[in-house]
């Protein structure tokens, strides 16, 4: 029977295994941890699709393709947006409980950057609604074996020969062992890049590792410099918390003060519309603004507030001790979404034959600038899409003979195990994030990705060498060599665009250049990162 490995139970990860079980294909779906604590969880704004009556397919990939700098590919988009619809029936088909008006219409919402209302939302849990829903339809084939969930397992590596995937290797956390599993084909679904950046309000699950290494290992990148910063995110010890674009949606206004006198600067700038900006723009200008900026959301009322936002007010709440009902919230930008990730073909396969790539970690639809509640849709969709093509893989019957590779792993694995050095793993850990913050941040110059470019060639020079101590999982030494490798591939892409587009904002190339106006390809061959510029379309 044909066997695929799904790598990340998130959202795209279960769709992707779901929709292979319904077309008879065992999968076996890996994770850390289980579904119920992927990042996937934690959206509460919504997921889009053109269902008002004023929408169309055609106006939502207009916008998508808009706000991501129409960089994107027109065909890829357009059919992504034409799929929304029946992917919003399907959800609530496995019972996803969307909110509805009095009328028992599905209500819609505005979120930035989109020319209609068209995000439908589950109450403040819209993340969570659809994994239970997922869950609960994975159950029904796990019962038959059609699905194989593996807890605690983090990817190691992949198992490549001549340019084609044969399996992966796992590190299985609770045994502190190394495990191989072979498949037809594999999946990666882990999400984005979070830990690279350190503090963001995504989940720290997400590290990029994944990417990381396969891009070590031979597999083409994608549009790494656009970096997503949320205009709106709260600050806590731990990590940001976003203060969801709901709040704008609703009808939140930002503003700074000038004295007494509240500035509210979207409006000024561009109108009525203006605290639905897309989020690069909004960021900028929060960026840009003269003093400590807020978000009021206090005159909306407190009905609307605990009906609509009740998320909203509970994180400031708890994170922040605001009363949102009487008080505005201090927002900050913050690292929110990877654009770029493994880039892949239209049915989702990465550069590496029967290596495929869903969700967040892959690079599709999003351009330079990804639209508020497009993450969620392209998750369903990605994981439909690749399970589709996977309908007519073959059954990889013989595999080549990996077990030199696999001792060499183990022997990596066992000496750090025992391993007394005190180097730190998780400080070094933290030493890459400020490093990314410092170069990488709202807006970029060449003389400070040049910096960032040479302390990562300062770190990758020594990281192999060091043996990290064995106070925490073995799995953040031996992810730290790959990590400073997508570091280094993200500035160099950064140095490469000089222009400024989307979430890339060049202080020494302030204007858009059409030289540039292509994805950008990122290729790592005998310790040399080669960039190109490739029509989307033509991936
Ligand atoms: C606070 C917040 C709110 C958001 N709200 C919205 C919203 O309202 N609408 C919207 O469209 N988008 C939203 N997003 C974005 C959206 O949630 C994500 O982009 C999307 O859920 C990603 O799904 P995924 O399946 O790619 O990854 P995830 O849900 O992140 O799942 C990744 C999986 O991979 C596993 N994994 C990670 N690393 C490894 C490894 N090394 N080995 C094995 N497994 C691994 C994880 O354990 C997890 O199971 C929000 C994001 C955040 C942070």
């Amino acid at each position: 029977m044909k066997h695929v490995l799904v790598v990340g139970s998130g959202l795209s990860g279960l769709t992707c295994a779901i929709k292979l079980a319904e077309n008879g294909i065992r999968s076996t779906l890996v994770s850390p941890y289980p579904s119920e604590r992927a990042q996937s969880v934690m959206a509460a704004g919504g997921i889009n699709a053109a269902i008002g009556a004023d929408d169309s397919p055609l106006l939502h990939a207009d916008d998508t393709l808009k706000s991501g700098g129409n960089i994107a590919g027109k065909d890829t988009v357009s059919e992504l947006c034409s799929a929304a619809p029946d992917i919003i029936r399907w959800l609530e088909a496995l019972g996803v409980v969307f909110s509805r008006e009095k009328d028992g219409d599905l209500i819609l919402r505005l979120l930035g950057g989109h020319s209609r209302k068209r995000t439908v939302y589950a109450g403040a849990a819209t993340g969570k609604q659809i994994i239970t829903a997922l869950i609960r339809e994975a159950r029904k084939y796990e019962c038959c074996d059609l699905i194989q969930r593996k807890l605690g397992r983090q990817f190691h590596s992949a198992l490549i020969k001549d340019g084609r995937c044969y399996g992966v290797l796992l590190y299985n956390d609770i045994e502190r062992k190394m495990e191989a599993v072979y498949a037809d084909a594999v999946v990666i679904a882990t999400g984005g890049q979070n830990v690279l950046f350190g503090k963001t309000t995504g989940s720290m699950q997400c590290d990029g590792y994944t990417v990381a290494k396969l891009y070590e290992q031979g597999a083409r990148l994608k549009n790494l410099e656009f970096i997503q910063y949320h205009p709106t995110t709260i600050e806590t010890p731990q990590k940001r918390m976003l203060i969801s674009e709901a709040a704008r949606g609703e009808g939140g206004r930002l503003y700074y003060l000038d004295g007494k006198r509240k500035v509210y600067f979207m409006e000024d700038k561009y109108g009525e519309r203006g605290n639905l900006m897309p989020r690069d723009v909004v960021s900028k200008c929060i960026y840009d603004a003269p003093s400590q900026v807020y978000l009021d959301i206090s005159f909306l009322g407190r009905n609307l507030i605990k009906n609509r936002l009740f998320e909203v007010a509970e994180v400031c709440r708890k994170y922040a001790g605001i009363n949102v009902n009487k008080k505005s919230i201090p927002v900050y930008p913050s690292v929110h979404f990877f654009m770029g990730g493994l880039a892949v073909d239209r049915d989702h396969k990465t550069s590496v034959d029967n290596l495929y790539a869903v969700g967040e970690c892959a690079s599709m639809y999003h351009g330079a600038n990804r639209l508020g509640g497009n993450s969620l849709l392209t998750a369903v969709y990605s994981g439909q899409t690749a399970a589709k093509a996977l309908s007519n893989i073959t059954e990889n019957k013989v595999h080549p003979d990996f077990s030199e590779y696999i001792s060499a792993q183990e022997q990596v694995l066992n000496c750090q195990l025992s391993s007394d050095s005190r180097f730190s793993a998780v400080y070094m850990r933290h030493e890459i994030a400020k490093l990314l913050n410092d170069c990488l941040g709202i807006t970029r110059t060449e003389e400070k990705l040049l910096e960032g470019i040479r302390s990562v060639d300062y770190l990758v020079s020594i990281s192999n060498k060091l043996v990290y101590d064995s106070d925490v999982s073995p799995y953040i030494g031996y992810s730290l060599p790959p990590m400073l490798l997508l570091a280094r591939a993200i500035l160099t892409s950064a140095l490469a665009r000089q222009e400024t587009r989307g979430a890339h904002l060049r202080d020494d190339y302030p204007e858009r250049d059409d030289k540039f106006a292509f994805c950008s390809v990122c290729d790592y061959n005998n310790g040399e990162h080669r960039i190109s510029y490739i029509e989307e379309d033509k991936l």
